[in-house]
């Protein structure tokens, strides 16, 4: 076994009876990086000098010596921040995230910065400004997104866990289609303090890992109450650890009629449902439910996050930050040619789209609807929740596809029909991998829950994994040879 291929708990087992240092737990992870990188590009930045330099200190903590990846959209000081836009190409934010901060007072070391769909809009990598990320499974398909590099680094080893965002799917959907772990904690939970704003009432940072026990001691460090985002919750925080226990005896878990009658691929739906079989035989209860507006949480989604991402991404206007066009008669002209010259295309769709929807004469017809479907989404969700404990559904109704076969946009909107409606809903939910298809690709396993109900998700999710005994590794990138 190489370090590279070790859970994070493993890894800090190893650390603690002082059988490796943090410094050769870095090297073997650059060493790894160094191997893959070339092929699946999971990485936009390398923090190999800061890392070397952490690594030589001395580091306490619960993620003491832990080489981690972190999305490009959530703030690093001194280190860039390009969120795969040509805008902010060569943005380095003068402060750390709140989560960033978090991990490194946890002793965690930042291997460096991962891919993503620009400003995270996408589901495939695709929309990267830069290149896009290759999934270790099959180099021909794509990782999934927008946090494709975070879910592909960890799935190669390239990182022994990372942190992704997720305003529809992004974490969830990757971490579906690299075969790994990925959890999108309850809005409000993690603070967004330092994420770029996609859209602020959607997006949450969350843990993409090697198992479940690692996502819930990432929750653990990055979790909680910070002032300085006012949507972050003041509750206390559970050790999330201890539910990494197991047992499903007498859990109540429902599985929407709505989301199983769909057309979607049959190996997903099969594999899924015999993972759901395994439960009710660990004594979990298991029953049909119904979620009647499921039905509008895509079309909800795709006027919500494209109004919200409208306003937030008005900032860029070359005045303050990153890219600025040069040679412009007339301020209103630098303005537009920055933007013009700086977003990529499915930026600026969502830009119109969002900006329409908003616009008087449409709030009414689009805007407003939405967010009345909105609340019957919530609403659907708790009502259920009173009765059942978790929600069960496959993550996507795919495994990963081949690079450009989604070349409509709609198509790939589509893809994340069973990821919207949790964060319409603000819940927390993960996925895991719960088998290959034909393909030998991934499936994932979406596990829902109510509001803070983590640590229920984190248990019935570590207990599946036990039952299932995962341990299939990527092949194109030689994992576990
Ligand atoms: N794929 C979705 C979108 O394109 C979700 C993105 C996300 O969660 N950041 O908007």
């Amino acid at each position: 076994m190489h370090l590279y291929e070790l859970p994070i708990h493993q890894l800090r087992d190893k650390i603690d009876r002082q059988e490796v240092s943090p410094a050769e737990v870095l090297a073997a992870f650059y060493r790894r990086i160094n191997e893959v990188e070339e092929r699946v590009k999971a990485y936009i930045t390398l923090t190999e000098e800061q890392a070397g330099v952490r690594a030589s200190e001395p580091l306490s903590g619960p993620l003491a010596g832990v080489p981690l990846a972190i999305k490009d959209n959530i703030s690093t000081a001194g280190i860039k921040t390009t969120c795969s836009s040509r805008l902010l190409a060569n943005y380095v934010p003068p402060y750390d995230a709140t989560v960033v901060n978090r991990l490194n007072q946890a002793g965690a070391i930042i291997l460096g910065k991962t891919n993503l769909d620009e400003f995270a809009m996408g589901s495939s990598t695709e929309n990267s400004g830069l290149y896009p990320t290759r999934n270790p499974w099959n180099l021909e398909c794509v990782p999934g997104g927008s946090s494709g590099g975070s879910a592909a680094a960890v799935a190669a080893g390239a990182a022994a866990g990372a942190l992704g965002s997720d305003t529809g799917g992004s974490i969830r959907q990757p971490a579906a289609f690299c075969g790994v772990v990925g959890l999108k904690p309850t809005y409000g939970n993690v603070s967004r303090y330092g994420l770029v704003a996609f859209a602020s009432s959607l997006d949450q940072i969350g843990p993409i890992t090697k198992d479940v026990a690692d996502a819930a001691l990432l929750l653990n460090a990055i979790c909680g109450h910070d002032p300085l985002d006012s949507t972050s919750v003041d509750r206390p925080q559970p050790d999330y650890t201890q539910f990494i226990k197991e047992g499903v005896q007498g859990m109540r878990i429902g599985l929407p009629r709505e989301y199983f009658s769909m057309d979607f691929d049959q190996e997903v739906k099969t594999s899924v449902l015999a993972a759901v079989q395994r439960l009710e035989q660990a004594g979990a209860r298991v029953e049909e439910v119904s979620l009647p507006s499921a039905d509008f949480a895509l079309a909800a989604y795709y006027i919500i996050a494209p109004a919200e991402a409208s306003s937030n991404l008005a900032r860029y206007d070359g005045v303050r930050y990153g890219y600025r066009s040069k040679q412009n008669a007339k301020l209103s002209e630098m303005f537009t040619s920055t933007r013009s010259q700086g977003f990529g295309d499915e930026v600026k769709r969502r830009i119109m789209l969002g900006t329409y929807a908003l616009s008087s004469g449409y709030y009414d017809a689009y805007y407003l609807k939405a967010q009345q479907a909105r609340t019957l989404i919530k609403e659907d969700f708790d009502q259920l929740f009173k009765e059942y404990d978790l929600l069960i559904s496959p993550t996507t109704p795919t495994t990963a596809f081949k690079f450009g076969e989604m070349s409509d946009p709609i198509d790939m909107y589509q893809a994340d029909i069973f990821t919207v409606p949790v964060n319409i809903a603000g819940i927390p939910a993960i996925s895991l991998p719960c088998g290959l298809d034909s393909k030998g690709l991934p499936i994932g396993l979406q596990m829902m829950g109510g509001h803070f109900a983590e640590g229920k998700i984190l248990q019935a999710a570590y207990t599946l994994e036990q039952l299932l005994a995962f341990k299939e590794q990527p092949a194109e990138v030689g994992g576990a040879e």
